[in-house]
């Protein structure tokens, strides 16, 4: 079976908008770029539009790659300090001349509806229900749930270990809570053998950056799969030249897994909502907390 995110990801947005249209206000999400490139630029783009559509009011900072980092941390102080600002998203990566450490941990962490400030990643450490889960670990708990995908007592294996997927994403399944509860096995460049692992899992997660990485001979029959990568390819009989692709080989995969998502409309989509999700939520906490 193909897992639309997409298909879920429009529904839990129409959700959204029907609790914004009943609000006094409309949510804030500041969302801040720094230079021109392409891609940040794209998913700004689809971010801003998404807001649009469920009525969260989006407000665009653009900076030239010259921006300084006090400028720029000078920004951060001020959003935090907005009333109507319910989350701030600051567009990775930065370019060199800025830490994006410093940035992020300047945050208001209960603004931080992208969840990487360290006390939203410590909150999820121990399961602690305040904080912000990272999009796109979220998003993809989300597509699991909203599938009847259960994670519990379930081997998960997860290709990649970074901040904002692979690290997240095995504490919010690993958790000793209901709907949770899955062994978690991370592997990543220097895992030997990593095939062995791959080729057990109940649930594979592939978020490693490699396109078409992941090959048949490496998923166990009837797994579920999920491909986070987001990767270009050269394509010339597509308008733009390229065309986006997943880490797994999803024509080679399809036929052995039980479950796959696909790349485009895949993981994508459900990260996008997630961002909304977390927006109403700081919105909620927001009016609650007064
Ligand atoms: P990073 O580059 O930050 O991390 C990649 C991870 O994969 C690292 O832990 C790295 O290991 C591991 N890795 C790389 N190559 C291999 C390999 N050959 N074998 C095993 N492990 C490997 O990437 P991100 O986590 O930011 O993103 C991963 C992918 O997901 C990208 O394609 C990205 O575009 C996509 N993405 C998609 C999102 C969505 O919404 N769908 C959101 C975020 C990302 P090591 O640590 O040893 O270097």
């Amino acid at each position: 079976m193909i897992l639309s995110g997409k298909a879920i990801a429009d529904k839990i947005q129409e959700e959204i908008e029907k609790t914004i249209a009943s609000l006094s206000s409309p949510p804030g999400l500041a969302v801040v770029l720094v230079g021109d490139n392409v891609s940040s630029h794209a998913y700004i783009k689809m971010k801003r539009r998404a807001c649009a559509l469920v009525g969260i009011h989006s407000f665009f900072h653009h900076f030239p790659e010259t921006i300084s980092e006090m400028e720029l941390l000078q920004l951060i102080i001020q959003l935090n300090q907005k009333t109507e600002i319910d989350g701030i998203l600051v567009q990775f990566p930065l370019p060199p001349h800025i830490e994006s450490e410093k940035v992020v941990e300047l945050i208001d962490p209960h603004k931080d509806v992208d969840g990487f400030h360290p006390i939203n990643i410590g909150k999820l450490l121990i399961g602690s229900k305040g904080g912000f889960i990272p999009c796109t670990p979220l998003g993809i708990k989300t597509l699991l749930d909203r599938s009847q995908i259960s994670v519990e007592g379930k081997d998960v294996v997860i290709v990649g270990r970074s901040s904002i997927v692979g690290k997240p994403l095995a504490a919010l399944l690993m958790q000793n809570s209901v709907g949770c509860n899955a062994t978690v096995t991370v592997v990543h460049s220097r895992t030997p053998h990593l095939k062995a692992h791959t080729s057990r899992a109940d649930i594979l997660v592939a978020a490693l950056g490699s396109p078409h990485f992941i090959k048949e001979d490496m998923v166990r029959e009837g797994a579920v799969v999920i491909d986070v990568g987001i990767n270009r390819e050269e394509d010339f009989q597509m308008p733009q030249g390229y065309r986006i692709v997943g880490d797994v080989d999803f024509n080679q995969v399809k036929h052995k897994c039980s479950v796959i998502t696909p790349v485009p409309k895949g993981v994508g989509p459900m990260t996008v909502a997630m961002l909304l999700q977390n927006t109403l939520l700081s919105y909620q906490r927001r009016i609650r907390d007064k």
